[in-house]
């Protein structure tokens, strides 16, 4: 484009306007006549009537362009399958995977399997393949275009084959529903026309030695012809040595992306013609730009046809998938599959898979999966979660398995720094499972709230007062939160203890039922609004005005059967039953003891967002009740093994709360499944009991430092750098 300057234009003041504007220009001087400013290729479309609106513009005089359709072409556009979906082009990243061949029906049935649960659109595959020998595979032909539309259909893909010659243009047309042209193929004219004219969307391989502007002259040809849409895909152009296949210009995806609005992919696999490399170059691809990523997998490569040194394996298209950030398509409620805390052998797969397998088999929502890719908070969120906030901290959030309490399996999610706290759960779980898991109940969700009075002229007649207007009380109290009331809880009781007469010091506690919530607001609410009415009553000053971190009537209790033989024979449940008695007789073990069963009940809040001080307060203030600290699970022998119990309050909720703005709790709430505080009470205990048989079970065993060391070494490598297999 040309600019014309007025004769009296101020050229830098110009020049500068149009800098703004994002044109880059340069001036053309001439000896005689108008100033002339010639805008760079590489510059932005900006509308001509914003151009002329700048003082010292006389006139713009627009080049010829060799593709003017090209120029015209929007740069996101809706791609109506034949599988039934509608894919939204260059308004989301999309995903084109698929074997560099289709080889036979059950490989591309596999391949399709694999390229939709990594979260792709579009299944690709070549029934005729450009190949450099002539003694190459070419392609199982005409019958694979079948087979790939068939797989496609499966799971609602859409189709990308490529039209090798004018031949099969007509064949091609009739199964997909974006028609390749293959880089050998760019500039074959008759090709391009006889595509164009079948009205199918196109993909434009790049030349491996063609200009950019020959490509969209290439472009331009099948828009001439009626193709209604075309994606321009750079896949490696020849480059200088031999280490990579080609060399993948990025420039030119940034050029199309940003400065021409032209829709374009990358292909990196042709590019690299290394798997190794694929998965970092479509990231690369991404960021300069590209809307779509095409990629080559195969689901056994070693066996691949042609192209296998640059098939992903089956793993990295997952973990390419979610860093596209990908949501994997879930199946419908109704044919989700039933849900289960079994999933064997979950350790050995990695994590791109775990995340597919749990969002596939759950159903997980869009945000949820998003959490499982990135871990992260946002900091808008996080900023609002605390005072002086200057980052986030993430922590591993891994699967408790095998759990099943009162005949229901639970997945339960943990978040825990210590390397052998939930492999040890899952393991006394399964254990567990094997006599049909754990039982138990929880107290309904009463909290605790004290009101402290200081110098009560008559102690004595201020408790008896209390004791009498009981009922008063509690109206007063639930009159404090009318909602709570509304939804079933509310304060149930009341009762007086006289501290110091000397001083006049008592105590009162209002007990309140807070439903699903954890409650300590609630409680507060109503100390601090019952206080001043008891005052007026017995005198004296008000104190403190809080809940009280023992509640003793919200109380939960597990139990569970182990068999000798699913522990690992009677020696070892013998040894089970005399690490608890030592606990029981022992203070300073009965502290270790309970430590390991707050592991896992502490690991289970942090990612359930609960207030794990408050549980740790709860916990260590019950055991030291009595007149010493005693163990809060106690294992004895039984003729098939052992059983356990336990009891302990847990002050937790499933509503209210900052840290339900989580996005993390959220998605640990999506995979336990459940709403209710006493339910969720019952599985976080089953989950300390299980931590504590399996903590008794090794030191009863072979001592725990052979697999904790195990473990603290992998987390050891981590730290001094070594990746590797510890990673
Ligand atoms: C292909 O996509 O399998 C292919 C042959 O690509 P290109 O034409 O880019 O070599
Ligand atoms: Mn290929």
């Amino acid at each position: 484009m040309i600019i014309v300057l007025a004769p009296n234009a101020d050229t830098s003041a110009v020049t500068a306007a149009l800098q703004g504007l994002g044109l880059w220009t340069r001036l053309l001087t001439g000896e005689e006549g108008p100033g002339l400013l010639e805008v760079e290729p590489h510059s932005s479309r900006v509308p001509h009537a914003l151009i002329r609106s700048i003082a010292g513009v006389a006139a713009i005089r627009e080049a010829k362009s060799a593709h003017p359709r090209v120029d015209a072409m929007p740069q996101t556009w809706s791609l109506p399958t034949r599988a039934g979906g509608v894919i939204e082009l260059g308004r989301e990243t999309v995903l084109i995977a698929g074997p560099c061949a289709v080889e036979s029906q059950q490989q591309i049935r596999d391949s399709a399997k694999l390229v939709a649960s990594a979260g792709a659109r579009l299944l690709r595959g070549g029934a005729y393949k450009p190949r450099t020998s002539p003694y190459s595979f070419a392609g199982a032909g005409t019958p694979a275009l079948q087979w790939l539309a068939d797989a496609a259909a499966e799971h609602r893909l859409g189709v990308v084959t490529e039209a090798m010659s004018e031949m099969h243009v007509e064949a091609v047309a009739a199964f997909a529903d974006i028609i390749q042209i293959g880089s050998r193929n760019m500039q074959n004219f008759a090709l391009l026309g006889a595509v164009g004219r079948t009205g199918k969307a196109v993909l434009l391989k790049r030349g491996r030695g063609a200009t950019v502007e020959e490509w969209l002259c290439a472009g331009e040809h099948l828009l001439v012809h009626g193709c209604p849409w075309l994606l321009f895909c750079e896949r490696g152009v020849t480059g200088i040595g031999n280490e990579t296949r080609n060399t993948l210009d990025l420039g030119a995806v940034a050029l199309l992306h940003h400065a021409l609005n032209l829709p374009v992919a990358v292909d990196p696999s042709h590019a690299a013609g290394r798997r190794d490399l694929v998965v970092p170059l479509a990231l690369a691809g991404k960021a300069a730009g590209a809307d779509v990523v095409l990629v080559e997998v195969h689901p056994e490569p070693a066996r691949a046809k042609s192209d296998g040194p640059q098939a992903l394996l089956p793993d990295q298209l997952l973990e390419l998938g979610q860093k596209l950030d990908l949501d994997v398509t879930v199946p419908r409620a109704q044919d989700l599959p039933p849900y289960t805390s079994r999933y064997p052998e979950f350790y050995k797969k990695s994590v791109a898979e775990r995340c597919r397998q749990l969002s596939t088999q759950l159903g997980l929502s869009p945000a949820a999966q998003r959490f499982l890719r990135t871990g992260t908070l946002d900091m808008a969120i996080a900023d609002k979660m605390s005072e002086n906030v200057v980052t986030t901290f993430a922590l591993p959030m891994a699967l408790g398995l095998n759990f099943r309490v009162n005949g229901r399996d639970y997945i339960v999610p943990m978040v825990v720094e210590e390397p052998s706290v939930v492999a040890a759960a899952s393991n006394a779980a399964r254990m567990v499972r094997a006599t049909g898991g754990f039982r138990g109940d929880a107290t309904a969700s009463v909290m605790t709230a004290q009101v402290q009075f200081d110098n009560v002229p008559n102690v004595e007649l201020g408790a008896k007062l209390i004791e009498e207007r009981r009922d008063a009380i509690i109206a007063a109290a639930n009159a404090a939160i009318p909602r709570m009331v509304a939804r079933g809880g509310g304060c149930t009781d009341v009762d007086v203890r006289v501290l110091d007469r000397e001083i006049g010091i008592l105590v009162m506690h209002l007990y309140v039922d807070v439903g699903d919530a954890m409650g300590a607001n609630v409680v507060d609410t109503v100390a601090e609004h019952v206080a001043p009415l008891v005052r007026e009553w017995i005198g004296g000053d008000i104190g403190l005005r809080i809940l009280s971190n023992t509640p003793l009537r919200r109380i939960c209790h597990v139990e569970c059967d182990v068999g000798s033989d699913f522990l690992g024979g009677e020696r070892l449940a013998d040894g089970i039953a005399r690490a608890s008695r030592f606990a029981e007789l022992d203070p300073f073990r009965a502290s270790t003891h309970n430590k390991g069963i707050l592991n896992g009940i502490d690991a289970v809040a942090v990612a359930l967002g609960q207030d794990w001080r408050a549980i740790e307060a709860g916990a260590h203030s019950y055991a030291g009740l009595g007149v010493d600290y005693r163990p809060l699970a106690t294992w004895q022998r039984t003729d098939a093994g052992l059983h356990g119990t336990m009891e302990l309050p847990l002050a937790i909720g499933t509503v209210g709360g900052s840290t339900q703005a989580h996005p993390g709790v959220r998605t640990a709430m999506e995979i336990i499944q459940t709403q209710s505080a006493r339910e969720l009470a019952v599985v976080m205990a089953a989950v300390g009991l299980a931590s504590n048989l399996a903590a008794l079970r090794a030191l009863a065993g072979e001592g725990i430092q052979q697999g904790h060391m195990r473990l603290h070494a992998r987390k050891a490598d981590l730290a001094h750098g070594k990746r590797g297999d510890a990673a």
